[in-house]
């Protein structure tokens, strides 16, 4: 792996970092470094169950993206450390280095395609 290539890397995974924070900022409170809270409703009222209970619903809607934007900015996150301590791009399961292939696709994997 060239240093270039970690360069380029460490760009798409800052670049994907922004824009995942920006997305979850939209709907959610970063309350610690990998942790984000959507935010519940806060114009609810007994007045109409109705809206209230669209409101709700969009919040549990809410929820599975919440985890999965959360899931990858930690995956990010860990990259990024891994590129700090020299050790981007191996697998976490059997040491080998994932390819370049898979790593400019998925900047931020964490496996190589046969232990995915
Ligand atoms: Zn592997």
């Amino acid at each position: 792996m060239t240093p270039e290539f970690l360069n380029q890397r460490k760009e798409d995974l800052l670049r994907e970092k922004e824009e995942i924070e920006k997305e979850l900022s939209s709907f959610a409170n970063k309350t610690s470094e990998n942790n984000w809270e959507t935010n519940f409703p806060h114009n609810m009222n007994n007045s109409n169950e109705d809206e209230d209970t669209d409101e709700v619903e969009e919040y549990e809607n809410l929820l599975p993206v919440e985890r999965s934007l959360e899931e990858r900015l930690m995956n990010i996150n860990i990259a990024l450390e891994k590129i700090e301590k020299g050790s981007y791009g191996k697998c976490d399961k059997c040491g080998k280095e994932i390819s370049e292939e898979r790593l400019t696709a998925i900047p931020e994997a964490k496996n190589c395609i046969e232990c995915n």
